[in-house]
């Protein structure tokens, strides 16, 4: 059976990293026909936006799409292309799993858990008012008629929405997962003793939801800031974390860190119609071009979107050869080889390593 996927390269290592999967995917014989579209700044001369109405089209039709890096501007500029996809497409959970392979230079030996992101809402929900607008003053006014807390004048104001229905189906997703993937434990992850109200409502639903899987499935939570600590202190006790969006996002980067970084962390955006690959990582354009950076996050996640297809045979081969290339360490990137080695590969060589694992 061809399978339909939308291909969105993104851009600074996006096409890159997303040509490496492509060709390391292709390489293992499951019949793909691509749609390849633009996102981000680059699409909006020919389309006169960052996220084309055709794109999305294109990603409802085949209801599977991978992804490169978009880059969002800091301050300024367009609001980020990443995050109004989940939204547009109802992507409600963000499943990045953390896994060190052997090979890999990492300061532990066995880290081995899954992140479950809520996607739609928190501080990333894009909810902000600028300083001295109208908006904020009448805000800043309205918060001190109801309750008597001051905010300085010259503030803006990020709102933190946490609806009990978007921490449900993203807590029973992480409980789905941990049965289907014989997984232990789910750790939710909140700041509830100071954010009593949106935190608070997170951790109650999630033992709400934990105490339907009582006998199944294991649950404990912990406060974020002693939960950073924990994963770099004894990050083989963990199975499943379930985090609201902010701390999800943030908590992805330092797992990453855990297991040799960036360059090997994948991700896929669920919901219940569509599925949207893609790694972790952003687009480093301080590496755009440069047949540099490390394409195994990205063809990782193109692991988890044949496995998503029912191709799991055709998965196990791509993660094993990607494994075979990561222990025997040679035909390897920049951020795998100590510093400044010679030895190290491009994307691309790194990439067409683990296509002749696939063939051999
Ligand atoms: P980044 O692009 O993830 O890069 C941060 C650092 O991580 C890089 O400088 C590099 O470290 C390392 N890294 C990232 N990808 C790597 C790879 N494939 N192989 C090896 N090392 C890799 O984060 P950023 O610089 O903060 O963000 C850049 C842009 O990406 C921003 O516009 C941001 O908004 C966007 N972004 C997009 C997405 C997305 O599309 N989903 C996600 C995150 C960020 P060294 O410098 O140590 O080599």
């Amino acid at each position: 059976m061809k399978h339909q996927v939308t291909l969105i390269p993104g851009d600074g290592i996006g096409p890159e990293v997303a040509g490496a999967a492509r060709a390391c995917i292709d390489a293992t014989g499951v019949s793909i026909e691509w749609t390849l579209h633009d996102a981000g700044e680059g699409a909006i001369p020919k389309y006169g936006s960052p996220l084309p109405d055709s794109l999305l089209e294109s990603i409802r039709k085949n209801k599977v799409a991978l992804k490169g890096p978009i880059t969002t501007p800091i301050g300024k500029g367009i609001r980020s292309v990443n995050v109004a996809l989940r939204h547009a497409l109802d992507l409600y959970a963000c499943v990045r799993p953390v896994k060190l392979y052997p090979g890999v230079p990492a300061r532990y030996e066995n880290v081995d858990l899954v992140i479950v992101r809520e996607n739609s809402e928190d501080l990333y929900a894009g909810i902000e008012y600028d300083d001295g607008t109208p908006e904020v003053k009448e805000l800043i006014a309205w918060v001190k008629a109801h309750g008597g807390k001051t905010i300085r004048p010259d503030a803006a104001i990020s709102l933190k929405p946490i609806s009990t229905t978007a921490s449900e189906r993203v807590i029973r997703y992480a409980f789905e997962y941990a049965v289907k993937h014989g997984r232990k434990k789910v750790t939710a992850v909140h700041k509830a003793n100071i954010m009593k109200f949106t935190d608070g409502l997170f951790l109650e639903v999630a033992r709400r939801v934990a105490a339907q899987y009582e006998g199944k499935v294991e649950f404990e939570d912990r406060l974020v800031d002693n939960m950073c600590m924990q994963l770099v202190q004894k990050p083989e006790t963990f199975d499943v974390l379930v985090l609201p969006n902010l701390y999800g996002d943030i908590l992805s980067d330092l797992c990453a860190g855990l297991i040799g970084g960036l360059g090997l962390a994948p991700g896929a955006n669920i919901g219940d119609e569509v599925a949207l690959f893609e790694p972790v990582h952003g687009s480093a354009p301080k590496y755009a071009g440069q047949n540099k950076v490390n394409p195994v996050a990205t063809i990782l996640s193109g692991v988890l979107m044949l496995e998503h297809l029912g191709e799991a045979k055709a998965a196990q081969r791509l993660e094993k050869a990607v494994a075979d290339v990561l222990k025997e360490g040679k035909s390897v990137t920049y951020d795998l080889k100590p510093r400044n080695d010679p030895s190290s590969v491009g994307t691309k060589q790194m990439a067409d390593a683990i296509i002749a694992k696939l063939k051999g």
